[in-house]
């Protein structure tokens, strides 16, 4: 039988008792760090805030919000709200430099960020007779094994595959008649071409329904060439470890906007410029407070990730808000001869377009010169180079009218640019500045 909901009176309950329990979590929340976390300790004595004084949601505005540098400076144990023997087990972020962020679950949080995973897989119609092969990395990384714990609640058998190796993966899949799978977008696109090279046809050979795609932003284009050469449907995933990872947010069956968990995390948007609330349905930078979280609560946690609230109640019957589609990070930002440009405004012109492949790059050398490297799908690699050289202007002209600036651009052999086993580096940035 498949399950509508995992927790359905926690899924749909209306909106005020929602609200009620939010503050009532904020403020367990905001008195357990008042107790017992030094880091918030001076926070708030510095401005002069109390525990006490917290009375409605919109005095959540009156905290102060924690970001990845105050993470950083106080690696490793420093925003920890349990004795160590609660410890349960560690994770860290992927930072780009230096160390990393040290995200510690006591045995609670573990059980509970797998409970959200369970409401995440069954709302997209996983069930106990689902085979799900984890293609995330194990490790470190939050990816792999909180989607795992969760699967196993739900009874699905998981099996454990970690990335890469994309032909021990196929076998994986036709031997155990793998239905649904976990990845970021990009090695679910590169295994798309991985099998197109090698005469797979995964519609007629395998036994693939689903897809749980997260872990890097990507747009609807790239959902949509997922869905399409691999005949499965593909499930927007949001996570980050500052947050359990997975099952933060993700989208039902709908698949328009994700469900954020928000009797577990209390969400804003705000103008990352000004820190201010933006109006529903306005883009601007997500931050997030655990409401439920034992070993290590965060409040108003600057996640860089932009995206808007859909205020609308969506069909599926459950009152958790969704967000757009991320659209990327603050930080993610290139200034191309003075225009701000996004990686994925470019991604979303390259993924529409059937003559080319799945994988590209972006380079910026010297003073502002961007190089697009893009694979071609592999059915149009041995095309008239007349067509290819038409293909190239109108995707020039495409590009330039989107981010106004012109690229160079390169097209390349199929399978031929660097994948990397976990999330896709997408743009190397050589200019001197
Ligand atoms: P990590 O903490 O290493 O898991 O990285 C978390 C970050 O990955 C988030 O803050 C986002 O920037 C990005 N991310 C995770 N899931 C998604 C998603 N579905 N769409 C866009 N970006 C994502
Ligand atoms: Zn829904």
């Amino acid at each position: 039988m498949t399950l509508m909901y995992w927790q359905r009176d926690l899924e749909t309950m209306p909106r005020d008792p929602l609200r009620a329990l939010q503050l009532q979590r904020l403020q367990d929340t905001v008195a357990r760090v008042e107790a017992c976390v030094p880091f918030y300790q001076s926070q708030f004595a510095s401005t002069r805030f109390t525990a006490a004084e917290l009375r409605t949601l919109e005095d959540v505005r009156r905290l102060p919000f924690t970001t990845n540098a105050d993470l950083r400076n106080h690696y490793p144990y420093g925003l920890v709200a349990v004795p160590p023997n609660r410890l349960s087990r560690l994770h860290t972020s992927s930072g780009t430099t230096g160390k990393p962020k040290a995200i510690f679950f006591s045995q609670r949080d573990v059980d509970q960020a797998a409970e959200l995973v369970a409401r995440c897989l069954i709302m997209v119609g996983a069930t106990a007779d689902d085979v799900l092969q984890n293609m995330m990395t194990y490790g470190l990384f939050t990816g792999a094994l909180v989607v795992h714990y969760g699967a196993e609640k739900v009874g699905l058998l998981v099996i454990p595959a970690g990335p890469g190796n994309s032909e021990r993966q196929l076998l994986l899949m036709r031997d155990f008649g793998t239905t649904l799978f976990h990845c970021t977008p990009s090695y679910a696109l590169y295994l798309a071409d991985f099998m197109e090279r090698h005469g797979v046809d995964p519609r007629r050979d395998l036994k693939l329904r689903k897809a749980l795609i997260g872990a890097e932003a990507h747009s609807e284009a790239t959902r949509a060439k997922i869905e399409a050469s691999l005949g499965i449907q593909a499930y927007n995933s949001y996570g980050l470890s500052e947050m359990n990872g997975p099952g933060v947010a993700f989208e039902c069956e709908h698949q328009q906007g994700m469900h954020l968990w928000e009797d577990h995390y209390l969400l804003e948007i705000i103008n990352p410029d000004t820190g201010d609330p933006v109006p529903d349905g306005d883009p601007g930078e997500l931050v997030l407070t655990t409401l439920c979280r034992e070993a290590m609560p965060l409040l108003r946690y600057r996640t860089r990730d932009i995206t808007a609230i859909i205020p609308e109640p969506c069909p599926c019957g459950r009152t958790h808000r969704r967000l757009r589609r991320i659209t990327g990070r603050s930080d993610d930002m290139l200034i191309v001869r003075g225009v701000n440009i996004y990686p994925q405004q470019i991604e979303r012109i390259l993924m529409a377009v059937p003559e080319l492949g799945r994988n590209y790059l972006i380079e910026l050398d010297g003073l502002d010169e961007m190089t697009i490297k893009v694979e071609l799908s592999p059915a149009h690699f041995d095309g008239h180079v007349e067509h290819l050289v038409q293909l190239e202007s109108r995707l020039v002209d495409k590009i330039r009218a989107e981010i106004l600036t012109k690229p160079k651009l390169q097209l390349v052999a199929p399978g031929s640019l660097p994948i990397s086993e976990g999330k896709a580096k997408r743009v190397i940035d050589r200019r001197v500045l």
